[in-house]
């Protein structure tokens, strides 16, 4: 077993663990077609489709998915490493594979749109801070280039992201604590204690940022090795190579600033040429007939009500006014808003007429989960507004299934998770006003 498939999810999809999110994605609908229970009738079908699925929902989502990168950052319980025959290999980058004493699990995004389409793509792995550089400044072009496009996410999810990429990316704290201290580990394992006390120390500054109890073993971890190795003597800390600003944050903010000073420049063009057209009146004066100001976006007001007029109601349900169609099924889906901190107004949609329609809409508390139960057999999506953002979005369609067995009627139960709308997970796709 490949110590960075751990599972074989990388395998199974057959792609390298370097794949981009978009090629992951397409391994992941070829393969699925192959192994449709509908198409494939082999036995291990079945088990291997299931098994499909669990790779793709831990790889699609970029925190489980850097989770299943850093699994084999385990340091070895004390017991097995005296029988540890081959010396531990330490983390090297992802892009060109040099160990660093430095490395870093970093999520960068980049924004692609096509009119009404917008998507957020992760670009994610280990890297060493010139590697990361790299990332960086190609994920912030192609987002000046392709994300503006589309409407209305295009331009915000642009904004944000061309700033998070200006800072560096986010750097998963537990992971990188993780990461860290395995790679002090393995500089102890060469006897090189200076540089793995320095690494250690990093480490320990990670996981204090964390608040979980994984979080806290990982401390105590880097904790051990600092004491184990303590010389009484100051840590040499290692100099910041990811401080900001750096190489990249120059190249990126040059790129802010001429695109700020071409649109302020295109403004202020503006009453030069109304002025040209009324010579009469020259004046020194400031030109008081400038146009106003831009317009700011209207803001989002989070509404009180539903579409329909009536109130949200105080506890997840289905919302009064609505009919509850589709309901001769067998089916249950479980809409699980745990993951998220704000509530949902949510809407079951088929997709088996056309346009789409709504079959059942309710709303589900921050924190959550709601059952839609007794759903007809068919295609259907799940779209939600997120009430605190007003940012809307949509599941990946999925079939519901009822077949008669022996032992009675077969059906689906499913679990949708919905995730915070800007946390950028591939399994929700930004939606636009009409798709609601
Ligand atoms: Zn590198």
């Amino acid at each position: 077993m490949n110590r960075k498939d751990p599972t074989g999810y990388y395998t199974l999809l057959g792609v390298p663990n370097t794949a981009s999110a978009p090629e992951i994605k397409s391994a992941f609908r070829r393969k699925a077609k192959d192994l449709h229970p509908d198409r494939n009738s082999s036995p291990d079908a079945a088990r291997e489709f299931q098994h499909l699925n669990e790779a793709y929902e831990v790889l699609s989502n970029p925190d489980t998915r850097a989770r299943y990168d850093t699994l084999y950052t385990q340091i070895p319980q004390a017991k097995t490493a005296s029988h540890h025959q081959v010396a531990p290999e330490p983390v090297v980058c992802s892009c060109c594979k040099k160990v660093t004493a430095q490395p870093r699990y970093i999520i960068f995004f980049q924004v692609t749109s096509f009119i009404l389409l917008t998507i957020r793509t992760p670009v994610q792995g280990i890297f060493c801070p010139k590697c990361a550089e790299g990332k960086a400044i190609q994920s912030t072009i192609t987002t000046w280039l392709l994300g503006w496009w589309g409407l209305p996410w295009g331009l915000i999810y642009s904004v944000s992201t061309i700033f998070q990429n200006l800072l560096g990316g986010s750097k998963p704290n537990e992971i990188n604590a993780r990461l860290l201290t395995y790679q002090a580990w393995v500089f102890t394992t060469q006897n090189k204690f200076e540089l793995a006390r320095a690494v250690a120390a990093d480490a320990q500054d990670f996981a204090k940022k964390t608040k979980n109890d994984d979080g806290r073993k990982v401390l105590s971890l880097a904790e051990e090795i600092l004491s184990a190795l303590d010389t009484k003597t100051p840590i040499k800390r290692l100099k910041n190579v990811w401080s900001i600003p750096n190489r990249a944050f120059y190249v990126q903010g040059s790129i802010l600033i001429a695109v700020a000073a071409l649109s302020v420049g295109s403004v202020a063009y503006v009453p030069t040429e109304t002025n040209q057209v009324s010579p009469v009146a020259p004046s020194t004066q400031p030109d008081t007939s400038s146009p106003p100001p831009p317009q700011p976006e209207p803001e989002y007001v989070r509404p009180t009500t539903a579409d329909n007029g009536v109130p949200f109601p105080s506890t997840s349900s289905y919302i009064d006014g609505y009919p509850i169609q589709a309901t001769d099924g067998y089916s249950n889906v479980i809409v699980d808003n745990s993951q998220n901190d704000s509530d949902v107004f949510v809407k079951l949609f088929t997709l088996d007429t056309n346009p789409p329609a709504p079959v059942r809409v309710f709303f589900i508390l921050a924190k959550e989960k709601f059952t839609i139960e007794d759903i007809k057999a068919g295609n259907y999506d799940v779209r939600y507004r997120d009430l605190d953002s007003g940012a809307l979005a949509r599941t990946d369609p999925f079939d519901l299934r009822e077949f008669e067995t022996l032992e009675g009627i077969e059906f689906s139960e499913v679990t949708l998770t919905l995730y915070k709308v800007y946390g950028g997970n591939m399994q929700t796709h930004s939606i636009s006003e009409n798709e609601f």
